[in-house]
C-alpha cells in the first residue's frame, strides 16, 4: 500500500533501531493482525489467543526498563503503536492498556513483590492487565470516584464499580483506583479474587476488536500488600494515562496513513467519467490537504518522542499531541470514506473502520474538550474545568 509519509522522506530519517523495530511490527501486523480484522470486528472479537504472540514481538511494556521489558525508547514504542494501530486501533489499545496503564501503574508505583509478581508474565502476554479509573458516573472528572477501600485488619475491603475498562473481562489482574481514609489509592487485584467480577459491554459501534467492560468489586478482601505503595492521590492514575496518550499520538498517525493509502490505491484504480478518479482535482486536493495534515501530525509526534526520550515531556505536551494528532486522523479517515464511494461503508476497506474506532480514541484517555482545557490552563494559568 502507497504510503503517503514517504512523501517528506520522514521514514527514512529515523534512526536505524528504532526503523528496525517500526518493521517488525509492522511485518507482524501484516502477517498476524490484518489477515485477521474485518471477521473479529464484524464478529466484535479480540483474539486474547495472540496475547503471547504480542509478548513475544516484545511490545507489552516494551519502553519499561527490566522485569522481562525490552527497555526501547519512547520513539521506538511510538513507531510499534503506529504500526499496530494502522491494522486496528483495537491492537494498540490491548498493548497501550496492557504496558502503559497496567504494567506501567506496577512499575512505577509498584512493590518489589507485584513487580516481580506481575511484570515479567505481562511482558510475556501470560497475563493480561486492565486499569479500572473511570466509573459510571465519573469519566472526566475521575476525581469524583465512589469505589472505596476500607482497611479491615490488615486487610482492603473494596466495593465499587469501574465503567469502560479495556481488557476488563480477559484480564488476570487489574490495577484499581479507589478512595481511601488517606485519599486515593491504587490496588493490584487479581480478577479471581471472590467478590470481583467483569461483563463485557455489547453493541459496541467502535473498537470492536476490542473488550470493554465494566468491573464490580463487592466486598473484594485483598491483603495489606495490594496496595500501590508509591501511588498517593489522583497525580498517580494521571502518570499512566500520560504514558499511554503518548502512544495514542503515534497510533493515530498510523490510523491516518493507513486511511489514505487505502484511498490513494483505490482512487488510481476507480475509474469514472473515462479517467481515474485519482485525476480530478478535487480528488487531488483531499489526498494532498490529507498527507499534508498526517505528515504534520507526524512531525508533532516525532518532537513530543524526542522530548519523552530526553525525560522533558510535560503533560500539556502530550495534550497537544492527543488532541491534534486523533482530530486529524478521525478527518481523515472520514474524507478517506469519501474517496471510497458505496464500496467505502462495508469492511472491506479500513477508512471507515478507523474513523469509527477514532471515535473512542477521540473519548479515552481524557475527551478532546478536556486535552483543550489542559492546554488553555498552560497558556493561561486559569483552570476552566468548573
Ligand atoms: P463524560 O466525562 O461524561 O463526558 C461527556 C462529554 O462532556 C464529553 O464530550 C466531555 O468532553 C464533556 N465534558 C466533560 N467535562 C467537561 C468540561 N469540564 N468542560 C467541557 N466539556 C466537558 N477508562 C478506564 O479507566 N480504563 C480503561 O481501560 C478505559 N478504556 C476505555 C475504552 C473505551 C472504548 C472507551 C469508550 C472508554 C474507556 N475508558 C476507560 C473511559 C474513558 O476514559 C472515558 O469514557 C472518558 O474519560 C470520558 O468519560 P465519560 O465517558 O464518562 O464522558
Amino acid at each position: 500500500m502507497t504510503d503517503p509519509l514517504q512523501l517528506l522522506d520522514i521514514p527514512a530519517t529515523l534512526p536505524a533501531d528504532e526503523r528496525d523495530i517500526q518493521a517488525t511490527v509492522a511485518r507482524f501486523a501484516e502477517d498476524r493482525l490484518r489477515p485477521g480484522i474485518r471477521e473479529w470486528y464484524e464478529s466484535g472479537r479480540f483474539p486474547r489467543e495472540l496475547a503471547p504472540e504480542f509478548g513475544k514481538l516484545g511490545v507489552l511494556g516494551m519502553h519499561l526498563d527490566g522485569y522481562g521489558c525490552a527497555g526501547a525508547s519512547a520513539l521506538a514504542y511510538g513507531l510499534a503503536c503506529l504500526e499496530l494501530e494502522a491494522a486496528d486501533s483495537g491492537f494498540r489499545s490491548f498493548v497501550s492498556v496492557q504496558g502503559s496503564l497496567a504494567m506501567f501503574s506496577i512499575h512505577r508505583y509498584g512493590s518489589e513483590e507485584q513487580k516481580a509478581e506481575w511484570l515479567p508474565r505481562m511482558a510475556a502476554g501470560e497475563a493480561i492487565g486492565c486499569f479500572g479509573l473511570t466509573e459510571p458516573d465519573f469519566g472526566s472528572d475521575p476525581g469524583g470516584m465512589r469505589t472505596r477501600a476500607v482497611r479491615d485488619g490488615s486487610d482492603w475491603v473494596l466495593d465499587g464499580t469501574k465503567m469502560w475498562i479495556t481488557n476488563g473481562s480477559v484480564a488476570d489482574v487489574a490495577t484499581v483506583w479507589a478512595r481511601t481514609e488517606e485519599g486515593i489509592r491504587g490496588f493490584v487485584v487479581p480478577t479471581d479474587t471472590p467478590g470481583f467480577s467483569a461483563r463485557a459491554v455489547g453493541h459496541k459501534l467502535s473498537l470492536r476488536a476490542s473488550i470493554t467492560a465494566e468491573l464490580v468489586l463487592d466486598g473484594v478482601r485483598l491483603p495489606g500488600s495490594a496496595m500501590l505503595p508509591e501511588a498517593r492521590g489522583l497525580s498517580a492514575p494521571l502518570s499512566c494515562l500520560n504514558e499511554a496518550r503518548f502512544g495514542i499520538v503515534f497510533g493515530a498517525v498510523g490510523a491516518a496513513r493507513d486511511s489514505i493509502g487505502c484511498a490513494l490505491d483505490y482512487a488510481k484504480n476507480r475509474t469514472q467519467f473515462g479517467k481515474p478518479i485519482a485525476g480530478f482535482q478535487l480528488t487531488q486536493r483531499k489526498l494532498a490537504d490529507m498527507t499534508v495534515s498526517a505528515g504534520n501530525a507526524m512531525l508533532l509526534a516525532l518532537h513530543l518522542a524526542r522530548l519523552k526520550d530526553a525525560g522533558t515531556i510535560r503533560g500539556e505536551q502530550i495534550s497537544v499531541g492527543k488532541l491534534n494528532n486523533v482530530r486529524e486522523a478521525i478527518a481523515i479517515a472520514r474524507e478517506c470514506r469519501t474517496i471510497l464511494g458505496g464500496s467505502g461503508i462495508t469492511t472491506e476497506y479500513s477508512p471507515l473502520r478507523h474513523a469509527n474506532n477514532l471515535e473512542s480514541v477521540l473519548t479515552y484517555e481524557g475527551t478532546s474538550e478536556v486535552h483543550t482545557l489542559v492546554i488553555g490552563q498552560a497558556l493561561t494559568g486559569i483552570a476552566a474545568y468548573r
